[in-house]
């Protein structure tokens, strides 16, 4: 009798079959492995060094109280492909994953714990919100950072600096140059933050779409921190306020200043350098299908083959991790959503063998420091 609603016992028969098949199919090198149901939905995609013993070793657990015993259960085929090294397995899966979404497997826990980001909402009155991976991957993301409950009081300190909203994502927005949404709603302020002028109040069409994108784009410069224009606009505002003898509104605008100010040395500290990871990684291979690595804050940004000896020829390694030194995308702390998942696998990756981060090369020539998770 079934003891799982909806789980059925795998047919024995079945069960020996996809066993032997991966007994006398599989070699112990590294790869990729998925296992497919009956219609052909991929259940689970893994990844392994030694890709026979992984495989086998579903089919020695328990049914139906080991996971992988489950997972084997229930599938009618598992197709492999092999790779070069572990760690062209874990990336093969990762993109595999991406694209198939299997159920079975779990995203965004890969170092998850570690790291935060922030994410600016997408759509009306965007917001800024502390996550710990890519979601539905839109926005725009920004870090990584280390500190989540630190993170998340800078964060709700730059929406108030900036007065922009923090509520949930559903609730409805009107901007007062938008009559019609306007008139069909009641001006009552939306919450204590519009009243304690902590927010513009986009929900009650207390503010303009611009004046609201102004703020949003203030956040997007400073989070991005590549200039200073945002903090020069308010300073400029407050002298021309002071010069106006608005000195309400200049007292107003100083007070953003110094929170800003601050806030940026909040944030300072919050981030993980991700330009440690920054380097030529070289990989040996499988039957000598070794690969180099080219790594850009966290992100790989290209491969290079290097059966010929590359690996050992120092001179060559360090012409390939100079060449990072040009690589675009180098300015700015935005990260594509889509990238989001792949530097937290490296991070993992590099933090957990620090003896892989010891073969990499800096465009600089030196060799990477182990990495440091500091808040
Ligand atoms: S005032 Fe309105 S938009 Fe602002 S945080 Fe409150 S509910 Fe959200």
């Amino acid at each position: 009798m079934n003891r799982r609603k909806g789980l059925d016992r795998p047919d024995p028969q079945r069960l020996a079959a996809l066993k032997e098949q991966v007994r006398a199919g599989t070699e112990n090198r590294p790869g990729v492995y998925r296992m497919v149901a009956e219609d052909g939905e991929v259940l689970y995609v893994g990844k392994s060094k030694a890709l026979r013993t992984r495989l086998l070793s579903y089919f020695r657990g328990t049914w139906p109280t080991d996971k992988g015993a489950r997972l084997v259960g229930l599938a009618h085929e598992i197709s492999w492909d092999y790779q070069p090294s572990e760690f062209a397995a874990l990336r093969t899966e990762l993109s595999l994953i991406k694209r198939l979404r299997p159920r079975s497997n779990v995203m965004g826990k890969r170092d998850a714990r570690h790291y935060a980001f922030l994410r600016l909402t997408p759509g009306t009155a965007p917001r800024i919100q502390v996550v710990r991976g890519p979601g539905d991957g839109r926005g725009t993301f920004y870090g990584p950072f280390v500190g989540a409950q630190r993170l998340g009081e800078a964060a709700r300190e730059l929406a108030d600096v900036l007065g922009l909203r923090d509520c949930t994502l559903d609730r409805r927005m009107a901007y007062d140059d938008q009559a019609e949404l306007f008139e069909a709603r009641d001006r009552t302020p939306g919450c204590i933050r519009y009243e304690i002028r902590r927010c513009l109040g986009p929900c009650i069409a207390a503010c303009s779409a611009r004046a609201y994108e102004e703020r949003v784009a203030v956040a997007r410069a400073f989070l991005d921190g590549v200039d200073d224009g945002p903090m020069d606009a308010l300073r400029t505002a407050m002298l021309e306020a002071s010069d106006a003898m608005a000195f309400e509104r200049a007292a107003s605008l100083r007070d953003k200043l110094a929170r800003l100010e601050g806030l940026r040395a909040s944030f300072a500290r919050l981030r993980f350098a991700v330009e440690t990871l920054t380097f030529a990684y070289p990989v040996p291979g499988h039957g000598g299908d070794d690969r180099v690595y080219l790594v850009r804050r966290g992100r790989v940004v290209d491969e290079v083959r290097g059966g010929d000896g590359l690996l050992d020829d120092e001179p060559r390694m360090r012409a390939l991790a100079a060449t990072l030194d040009d690589a675009p995308g180098s300015a700015g702390r935005a990260i594509p959503a889509h990238e989001v998942d792949e530097l937290l696998l490296l991070s993992s990756w590099f933090r957990q063998q620090p003896a892989e981060l010891a073969r990499a090369v800096r465009p600089d020539g030196t060799r990477p420091e182990p990495l440091q998770l500091t808040a």
